[in-house]
């Protein structure tokens, strides 16, 4: 295998591997394993590869998510991929702003390079789903139901009753909220869709930290 590029300069730059290094590499979408340097310059590494063991296995979770503004989101989707989400919905609510629709950061190829970023930080090759509903209501009342059958539905909401359950050994749905939150009528319909508001904390957390905290209580 050669590599050049940004991966090139990760390999010299954090690494700082010479020949006869060994480094973790994994094939996308398969095997992990590992790489000996036989050769490496500033242009490029050549490693013998040997891919021998499956990468580690994603968490039982299916995160719906207000859709966060670009920059949050791409740092969102690197947590999601290095934690092992396997699928997220980014959905629309009211308190999302419409412009975040016509984002660049979803074209597919920039939601591929955010998500092995992640991928790459733990070791896995498998890159989630990512599901696009611009539409709150209809995802909610048509496809919500069997997105969330056989698992357990929590929102996360800061004024909840109910801390968030810890190690819950079971799949679970986890919706969390834009910036701004959901409004009572986006809780109002989660609610009787089955979900249970949950909270972790007095502090409000943005996204990004929320989602990490949330996950870690979880698993
Ligand atoms: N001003 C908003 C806060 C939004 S924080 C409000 O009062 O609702 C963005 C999202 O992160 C929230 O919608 C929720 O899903 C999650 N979150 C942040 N802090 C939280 C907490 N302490 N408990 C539960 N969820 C939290």
């Amino acid at each position: 295998m050669r590599l050049r590029g940004r991966r090139l300069d990760h390999v010299l730059g954090v690494h700082r591997a010479s020949v006869g290094d060994t480094l973790c590499v994994g094939s996308a979408g398969g095997l992990i394993g590992t790489g000996r340097v036989s050769a490496i310059d500033r242009s490029v590494l050549e490693m013998d590869v040997m891919l021998d063991q499956p990468p580690p296995p994603k968490l039982p979770l299916t995160l719906i998510l207000a859709l966060p503004r670009p920059k949050v989101l791409k740092r969102v989707l690197r947590s999601i991929g290095a934690l092992g989400v396997p699928r997220v919905i980014l959905l629309n609510c009211f308190r999302v702003e419409k412009s975040y629709w016509s984002s660049p950061a979803l074209h597919p190829g920039s939601l591929r390079e955010q998500l092995i970023l992640g991928l790459e930080q733990a070791r896995d090759t498998v890159l989630p789903e990512i599901v696009l509903r611009p539409l709150f209501k209809p995802f909610v009342e048509d496809e919500l139901p069997a997105v969330i059958k056989g698992t357990l539905p929590l929102v996360a909401h800061p004024i909840a009753a109910s801390p968030c359950p810890r190690e819950i050994v079971r799949a679970a749905t986890l919706a969390v909220g834009p910036e701004g939150g959901f409004i009572a009528y986006e809780m109002d319909k989660l609610v009787s869709s089955g979900f249970l508001p949950v909270q972790i904390g007095d502090r409000i957390l943005s996204v990004e930290t929320a989602i990490p905290t949330l996950i870690a209580r979880l698993f």
